[in-house]
């Protein structure tokens, strides 16, 4: 390693933020750099979320900052620094490891997000407004809307899941259908199907369910599909790293811990 590697820790941050327009967004957590530690990075660890295990990997690999899309300190939390929190907060502060969180930012760039990625992995083509931003839909616009690029079916889109994604998905509706118009919204979106019934949607793909969702698309013909929440919020943190990659001369390791949820 020589001084005219890796980046200034200040600069990453200016640059992920920047970038990422993280100034646009209201959130349940702080977006950017979430614990500071060294000065300069050059070794970078990525992953879906800032857990004891995906810190413990960055400290083995002796990576200088983990950069995810499920940080810390999430409205609503207990504030203390007890039990699971304290030893990932030990890790990092031990370790002088930067710890930085991209929630809603991440899923909403319009290249690198988890929305535009999962679409690309499922076959899916936003739809594209004049100003060559996406067609979108919900609560701050979350959802994205599209169509298949082959005229696929619920059940084409549901293998390409299996393949690509690696999970077994959760599907209620019609395998035959083949839906004119998608919504999608990855991670824990289930409670914006409603928003995507009503933007005329055929088929509404996220990662979680709950049980109304079974209902909903019963008395409304629309299809649901949960992926994964985990699985379909795999894609963005792993364009973000390549980016990175790309940007400064640094490291970057994706490392996908699996969780079945
Ligand atoms: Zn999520």
């Amino acid at each position: 390693m020589t001084s005219t590697t890796g980046v200034a820790t200040q600069e990453l941050a200016q640059w992920l933020d920047a970038t990422l327009n993280v100034a646009a967004f209201k959130d349940y957590c702080p977006n950017g750099l979430q614990v500071e530690g060294k000065t300069h990075i050059t070794r970078i660890v990525t992953g879906v979320t800032a857990s004891e295990a995906l810190l413990q990997a960055a400290v083995d690999r002796h990576a200088d900052a983990v950069i995810v899309h499920h940080g810390w300190f999430w409205k609503n939390e207990d504030p203390r620094v007890r039990g699971p929190k304290r030893r990932r907060l030990q890790l990092a502060l031990k370790h002088d490891l930067n710890v930085f969180g991209f929630h809603l930012p991440l899923d909403a760039h319009p290249e690198w997000g988890n929305n535009a990625q999962l679409g690309l992995r499922l076959g899916l083509s936003p739809r594209w407004n004049a100003d060559g931003k996406p067609e979108l839909c919900g609560p701050d616009n979350l959802v994205w809307l599209g169509h298949t690029q082959d005229g696929n079916t619920v059940q084409d889109i549901a293998d390409r899941i299996r393949t690509t994604l690696k999970r077994e998905p959760l599907v209620i509706g019609d395998l035959n259908a083949r839906p004119a118009k998608v919504a999608w919204c990855t991670g824990g979106a289930q409670g914006f199907m409603d928003a995507a019934i009503d933007a005329g949607a055929d088929l509404y793909i996220t990662g979680e369910a709950s049980e109304p969702n079974y209902h909903l698309a019963h008395e409304t013909g629309v299809a649901f599909i949960a992926a994964g929440h985990h699985a379909t919020e795999r894609y963005g943190i792993l364009a973000l790293g390549q980016a990175l990659a790309g940007q400064f001369d640094v490291q970057v390791e994706f490392i996908d811990l699996d969780n079945p949820i």
